[in-house]
């Protein structure tokens, strides 16, 4: 691999992680759990919120997104 396609891979890589991030909301990006759900609006359990720093979905929305990827 020479260095031009390693730097290529790594931009991929950082603008696929900067998306990642822009959907999750800037709460995630600063590493913080939210307090409501993205998705539903329904609270995240604070034991939830401790346990995945800069979760952004209830247990119920992450479930239903999960399988939504996994389908894909
Ligand atoms: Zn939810």
């Amino acid at each position: 691999m020479t260095d031009d396609e390693r730097a290529a891979l790594e931009t991929e890589r950082f603008q696929a992680l900067a998306l990642l991030h822009h959907q999750q909301g800037h709460a995630a990006m600063a590493g913080e759990s939210a307090e409501f759900c993205g998705q539903c609006g329904n609270d995240i359990p604070a034991a939830r919120r401790k346990a995945l720093p800069g979760v952004t979905l209830c247990i119920g929305c992450k479930a239903a997104e999960e399988l939504l990827e996994r389908r894909r």
